[in-house]
């Protein structure tokens, strides 16, 4: 799926990120636009080699405009600690740019519209490793249903990229054994990561899961 109208092919990924809000502008292509009070476009490194990709904003990160500022924000932020990255290291973006309203799931026609933006932030940002955070995230990227449940703890092989399915922060918030899984998950893509940093891009293209 495309962004209408024109690509971004500079080889600067910051001026890419640009034009590409730019080009979102006061966007309307879905009814979420009426509603929020401020789109969440993401944030980051534009050059990072580890992309998190999440559901949408919730309340907190729709006053703000900014992505995980919550309370789930605050739990990424000591798992991004807990294997030696912060913010600045890494970029954090969602399915959805606004929120929907009462942080219900996102819709499909929603997430229709909005994710070619997302597919755009993705090729402009090529990042190696993506950690997807939670089912909708999981699902639009490695286009399967099955339950984050039953990846997590993998690693998968996708278009050229790393795929490490993770459960939302958010989830954590509710379910404190959640929270140690998410720990572990991290030591995980912390060894991916390292992988990364001695082979260079190591996954090829097609769906290999595996255990590591
Ligand atoms: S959710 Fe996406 S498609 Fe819908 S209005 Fe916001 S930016 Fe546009």
């Amino acid at each position: 799926m495309d962004v209408p109208g024109d690509t971004y092919s500079t080889p600067d990924a910051a001026e890419g990120l640009t034009a590409l809000r730019e080009r979102i502008g006061d966007c309307q292509r879905c009814a979420l636009g009426a509603t929020r009070t401020k789109l969440v476009f993401g944030a980051g490194d534009p050059r990072a080699r580890l992309m998190f990709i999440g559901e949408a904003p919730g309340r907190n990160e729709d006053l703000k405009g900014e992505p995980f500022v919550g309370a789930a924000g605050q739990l990424l932020d000591e798992l991004l600690a807990s294997i030696g990255l912060a913010r600045s290291d890494v970029y954090i973006a969602n399915i959805l740019k606004c929120r929907p309203p009462g942080n219900r799931d996102p819709l499909p026609a929603e997430t229709e519209e909005c994710t070619p933006f997302l597919e755009e932030q993705v090729r402009v940002i090529d990042p190696v490793v993506i950690a997807t955070l939670g089912n909708h995230a999981t699902h639009f990227i490695l286009e399967t249903q099955r339950p984050i449940g039953a990846l997590r703890g993998r690693l998968f092989h996708h278009r050229g990229r790393c795929i490490v399915p993770i459960f939302h922060p958010a989830a954590a918030l509710y379910d404190r054994s959640k929270a140690e899984v998410l720990f572990d998950d991290f030591k995980r893509l912390k060894a991916v990561l390292d992988r990364v940093a001695e082979n260079g891009r190591p996954c090829a293209d097609g769906d290999q899961p595996k255990l590591f």
